[in-house]
């Protein structure tokens, strides 16, 4: 089941408002086949279907969720580490991506000015469904995953070598797009993931071939910070790295869930 949060594509301002901007409300909806059936209620706690059907073509997805925080995960992958000259950490290594760079699908990455290589990451994306502290070894982590999503851990490669911790050059405004659904019934242990750069594919792998999988690495978030729902994990990213440029697409592809594209544009001064 692929589950979204989404706007109308079109935004019809009532005549007697015109000069106050008015934002349209964010809907929660459920795919079915070529339209978004709306829900109401919580997408985590609870929700059940309306009668409200909207055709694809005019919805804009937004993410599909509105995390407290973004936990990554660095150097994941075997050949991704190598690329970068990286040894393959010995545990698994964590950062932040603060909830202001959230971008939805389709709007555009902007490249900041100060950076001379901002790079793209696809990774596979869990979406935490319920809270969960200091996870022991009895509990099984995926059962606090509400689903799985597409996510572009944006990169600005430079100001991450030279300021030696990450949080500048992973932390940009529009450097997390994630979506465009959250599918909840994906088998984890067989998630593929690609990453297109102008149609041309740029990375390919699974979640088989991850360094930490992704039980081990709830648990480990968990026994430092608690998760609550709605609270995004990217996993990580394969080999194939490389810098973005002004006016490329961009597209991160998870086998079953969809694809997030967002095409890129230079910081204008
Ligand atoms: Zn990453």
């Amino acid at each position: 089941m692929k589950l979204c949060r989404f706007q109308p594509l079109v935004f019809q301002t009532p005549p007697s408002r015109k000069e106050t901007s008015v934002r349209p409300e964010i809907l929660l909806g459920r795919i079915e086949q070529d339209s978004v059936r709306q829900l109401e209620g919580d997408l985590f706690s609870g929700w059940s279907p309306t009668e409200r059907i909207w055709p694809l073509s005019e919805v804009k997805f937004l993410p599909p969720s509105a995390p407290s925080k973004i936990v990554c995960v660095g150097r994941n992958y075997r050949e991704h580490a190598a690329e970068l000259g990286n040894e393959v950490p010995a545990e698994p290594l964590i950062f932040l991506k603060p909830p202001s760079a959230i971008l939805a699908p389709e709007e555009a990455i902007v490249l900041p000015a100060i950076s001379k290589r901002v790079d793209y990451e696809g990774e596979i994306a869990v979406i935490i469904g319920r809270t969960c502290s200091k996870l022991g070894r009895t509990e099984n982590p995926l059962s606090y995953i509400a689903g799985v999503t597409c996510l572009n851990d944006v990169t600005a490669r430079d100001l991450q070598k030279s300021d030696g911790q990450w949080t500048r050059g992973k932390g940009f405004d529009t450097f997390c797009p994630f979506g465009p659904v959250l599918e909840t019934e994906l088998n984890l242990a067989e998630a593929t993931i690609e990453t297109y750069v102008n149609g041309k594919k740029k990375q390919s792998s699974c979640a088989a071939e991850m360094i930490f999988s992704v039980d081990v690495i709830i648990c480990w978030i968990s026994n430092v910070m608690t998760l609550v729902p709605g609270d995004v994990i990217a996993t990580g990213t394969p080999s194939g790295i490389a810098p973005l440029a002004p006016g490329d697409v961009v597209e991160v592809v998870v086998g079953g869930v969809g694809t997030l594209r967002n095409p890129v544009v230079a910081e204008s001064d």
